[in-house]
C-alpha cells in the first residue's frame, strides 16, 4: 500500500486525494492534490510535481495528461504525482505564494512549522525524499522560453552525472547546466540521494499545447529510461548552455526581435531593436557573446533598464 495524503494505493491500482498543508484564512483546511499511480510490480518511485509556481500552468496540463494513460497494470514501481503545489498562487494566477510573498521553489527542503511556502514545501519534500527520481515541472512563467530541462545540483555533486543523464533522457533537446540558488528542489533533493532535475516547459499565459507535449513526452521518456514501463528510449544529443547573458534596454520604446527562440546567434549580432512609436530606431542592441536565443519578453513595450531576453551561452552538445 502506498499512502500520501488520502490517497491510498495498493499494488495493481490508482487513488488520487488531497495533501493536507494546513488552513486557508477561512479556516477551512486545504490540501494539494495528489496522484498515487501503484504498479502491480514493485520497483522504483517517481515524483513528479507541478505548478510550485503558481503562474506556471504547461506542468498541471502533463499532470492531467499522464495521469489517465497510467496502467498500474504495465508499470513497475510507483508514480506519485501533486498536480498543484503553489495552492494560493493558483488560486490567483500568480508567480508566488501570495500568503508570504514568497518563491516556493526556494524555501525546499521546507520546515513543517514554518512559513505557509515552508510548510507546503516541507509537505512536498516528504514525499520526494522517499523517491528515487524527481521532476519539477516549470516553465519560464509568462515570458515566451523554449522547452529545456534545468540541472541544478552543480557540477562537483556525486549525482551530477546521474542528474544530466535524467534531463537528457526526459529530452526537451535544450538542457540549462548551471548550479542552483539555495531552496531548489531539483538542487536539494540530489543532496539526499534522489536524482532531480527541473523540465522548464516553455512559457505561456495559460496552456501551451506544443510545450505540455513535450512535457508528456518527456514524463514518458523517464518512465521508460528507468524500467517503469517497458520499452526503450532513443535519447538524443542536447544542446547544453551553462550561463545566461540577460538583456535590458537602455531606451524607453518597442522591442521588435530578430530572432526566434533555440537561434543561434553570434557575438555582435543583432538581439533586438526598439523604435518609438512612429517607426524611428532608438536603439540596436547586439549580442555580447556566441549563444542560443533563449528566452524573450512577451509584450513589446519597455522603459528603460526593462528585461528584454536572454541568450544561452557557453553552449555544447551532449
Ligand atoms: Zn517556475
Amino acid at each position: 500500500m502506498t499512502t500520501v495524503g488520502t490517497a491510498n494505493a495498493p499494488p495493481g491500482s490508482v487513488d488520487t486525494g488531497r495533501l493536507d498543508v494546513g488552513e486557508t484564512r477561512d479556516g477551512s483546511t486545504f490540501g494539494l492534490p495528489v496522484a498515487v499511480i501503484n504498479g502491480a510490480e514493485s520497483g522504483k518511485t517517481l515524483y513528479v510535481q507541478a505548478a510550485s509556481d503558481g503562474d506556471e500552468l504547461n506542468g498541471i496540463g502533463v499532470v492531467q495528461r499522464i495521469v489517465p494513460r497510467l496502467s498500474p497494470a504495465e508499470l513497475s514501481g510507483t508514480v506519485i504525482a501533486v498536480g498543484i503545489v503553489n495552492y494560493h498562487g493558483f488560486q490567483v494566477a500568480e508567480h508566488r505564494n501570495p500568503i508570504d510573498d514568497t518563491k516556493i521553489n526556494r524555501t525546499y527542503p521546507g520546515a513543517a512549522n514554518g512559513t505557509s511556502s515552508e510548510r507546503i514545501a516541507a509537505a512536498t519534500y516528504e514525499i520526494a525524499e522517499d523517491a528515487d527520481v524527481v521532476l519539477d515541472l516549470h516553465q519560464g512563467s509568462t515570458s515566451r522560453m523554449l522547452d529545456e530541462v534545468r540541472v541544478r545540483c552543480g557540477r562537483r555533486h556525486r549525482l551530477y552525472d546521474d542528474c544530466l543523464e535524467l534531463a537528457k533522457t526526459f529530452g526537451c533537446g535544450h538542457v540549462f547546466d548551471q548550479k542552483g540558488p539555495d531552496g531548489q528542489l531539483a538542487r536539494v533533493a540530489p543532496d539526499d540521494g534522489i536524482v532531480a532535475v527541473d523540465p522548464e516547459l516553455g512559457g505561456a499565459v495559460g496552456w501551451d499545447e506544443r510545450s505540455i507535449q513535450n512535457g508528456v513526452d518527456g514524463v514518458f521518456n523517464v518512465l521508460r529510461g528507468y524500467g517503469f514501463l517497458d520499452g526503450d528510449v532513443d535519447t538524443e544529443p542536447q544542446t547544453r548552455a551553462k550561463n545566461f547573458d540577460q538583456y535590458g534596454t537602455p531606451v524607453g520604446g518597442l522591442v521588435r526581435f530578430e530572432h526566434e527562440l533555440g537561434d543561434r546567434v553570434s557575438a555582435g549580432e543583432t538581439l533586438f531593436e526598439v523604435t518609438d512609436v512612429f517607426g524611428t530606431l532608438k536603439s540596436r542592441i547586439a549580442a555580447d557573446n556566441d549563444g542560443v536565443f533563449w528566452r524573450a519578453r512577451r509584450l513589446p513595450q519597455v522603459a528603460t533598464g526593462e528585461y528584454v531576453c536572454s541568450v544561452g551561452t557557453n553552449v555544447d552538445t551532449y
